[in-house]
């Protein structure tokens, strides 16, 4: 296989990535000059060092050559630490933010759970989330938002979140909600607009 057809097959693993695109997105960089390459070459091969996963709500941070092992979102004290939001990706986490109404803290599942396949929990973060709720409990976590997807899967991975931390709801009294409406039926939150996110989750139930 050539270097034209390895860089292709890369590019075909990105999530929502067909054979067309990343054809196209190959030979695009064909196309640029050599500082550009140079610069995307280098970005790539120095985003592990410059960009950590946060140790709490697991997504993704530019530490700016510092070490800090927290994101600005979970090392800020003037977030409510009571409220934690389970979400699916980060950028979930940019959409919710970007609503401004939201004042607590986040988790970052990394995926859901197919209801066709529901056994299929590997991919998950269920022991991180797991010790994350025990050590919020500490602070005095008492409401965990589930904010999925609406949609089949994303309900299934709110009753899967659910039952895997059911001791510790019953135990502490958390509250469990969910987004409200105003996210359409098959809405994912990367794509829904600030205000409906802001109805959402001033309505949520
Ligand atoms: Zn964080």
């Amino acid at each position: 296989m050539n270097n034209l057809d390895k860089l292709i097959q890369h590019f075909e693993e990105f999530p929502g990535i067909g054979g067309r695109q990343a054809r196209r997105f190959a030979f695009h960089i064909l196309t640029l000059n050599n500082s550009d390459t140079q610069e995307i070459s280098e970005l790539i091969l120095n985003l592990r060092t410059s960009v950590a996963e946060c140790q709490s709500c697991r997504r993704f941070f530019s530490r700016s050559g510092g070490t800090a092992v927290l994101c600005s979102i979970c090392s800020d004290p003037n977030r409510d630490h009571t409220k934690l939001m389970v979400v699916e990706r980060d950028s979930d986490i940019v959409a919710i933010e970007r609503s401004n109404v939201y004042e607590g803290l986040y988790f970052v599942l990394g995926g859901t759970i197919p209801l066709l396949n529901s056994k299929d929990t590997n991919s998950l973060r269920s022991g991180g989330l797991k010790t994350v709720v025990e050590s919020r409990i500490t602070e005095g976590l008492s409401e965990l938002i589930l904010a999925f997807a609406v949609n089949p899967d994303g309900e299934n991975t709110g009753r899967f979140v659910e039952s895997l931390l059911k001791d510790y709801i019953a135990e502490h009294s958390i509250t469990v909600s969910q987004l409200g409406r105003g996210l359409s039926t098959g809405s994912e939150l990367e794509y829904a607009d600030p205000e409906t996110i802001k109805n959402a989750l001033l309505n949520r139930h």
